[in-house]
């Protein structure tokens, strides 16, 4: 079994990071599953070669070892052989539609996410203007037992309607990107932070439609806040490990993360201290399903 830890290299890690890794490799501990490294470099207007670089050398100061290592811009191939099997399907159709026109023409849910509506799949925009790729999505309701938060039960198009895969300027989608990676590298346990969690449904029904018979289990952890009440993400939290390991070992650095969001009050952690310390707050909400399902 694999699961995964994936960041864009969009800027050097910073502890959020660093106690995101903590939950992927305390539910690997768990559930006895492998974890690969995935950097998510679709958005190439956003990646940077120098973080693409940092990401594996910060993670091995702390000591995370990976079982293997990918990264996005090398899978060019991969997606478009998804892509082709979708659009042999009949399942994609070209949208010319503007920003602006989305945001006219559609209704947003609560994320401000567009609601596409299929403006383009019943007016087709011609063959010669750049264009975005839609997926038809499915309009069904899709439930998934979330390994921490319980049940769900979503119905993607009405979450966001018809989704796009590739945009107008010719690159692949998060959406897709990520749902081609997991199917591709059999990961069977996505961990990932709770803000992510809206987007399982759509990435489940994306699954389905490329061929994948058994998804992969969700695991969504809470996003911790600091005790400024700051959450720490790379928006809010710009510090990055780089810098504080030039005056910190990794240890005490370890040891601080989980200070800093009240799982300890340890001055230092080795890496494997660090991940039992997370294991309890993954363990205590759903514990019972796991064996059940697994
Ligand atoms: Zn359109």
């Amino acid at each position: 079994m694999f699961t995964r830890f994936a960041p864009s290299p969009t800027g050097y890690l910073h502890r959020g990071h660093i106690l995101s890794a903590l939950f992927v490799f305390a539910a690997a501990d768990i559930y006895k599953c492998r974890v690969r490294l995935r950097i998510e470099d679709h958005d190439q207007s956003r990646a940077r070669e120098a973080y693409v670089k940092s990401i594996p050398e910060d993670l091995a100061r702390f000591g995370f070892t990976f079982d293997s290592y990918s990264i996005q811009s090398a899978r060019q191939n991969v997606y478009q052989k998804y892509f082709d099997m979708l659009s042999a399907k009949g399942l994609t159709y070209r949208c010319n539609c503007s920003r602006k026109k989305l945001f006219e023409e559609n209704p947003v849910n609560n994320e401000g996410e567009v609601i596409y509506q299929g403006h383009c799949l019943a007016n087709p925009p011609s063959e010669n203007e750049p264009a975005a790729i839609r997926f038809k999505t499915p309009n069904e309701t899709i439930a998934w037992n979330d390994l921490l938060l319980g049940e769900f039960s979503e119905n993607p198009y009405e979450q966001c309607g018809d989704m796009v895969l590739k945009d107008r300027i010719g690159q692949w989608t998060y959406q897709f990107a990520v749902v081609c990676d997991d199917f591709e590298e059999d990961i069977s346990l996505v961990v990932r932070g709770e803000d992510i969690r809206n987007s399982t449904a759509r990435q489940i029904a994306l699954s389905r439609a490329l061929g994948r018979e058994n998804p992969p289990q969700y695991l969504h952890h809470p996003l911790l806040y600091a005790s400024t009440g700051k959450k720490l993400s790379k928006r809010e939290h710009d510090v990055s490990v780089r810098a504080e390991l030039e005056s910190n070992s990794p240890e005490k650095l370890l040891a601080a993360i989980c200070t800093e969001v009240g799982l300890t009050t340890a001055t230092e952690l080795t890496l494997q201290q660090a991940i039992d310390i997370v294991k309890p707050t993954i363990a205590k909400h759903k514990f019972l399903i796991l064996n059940s399902e697994f």
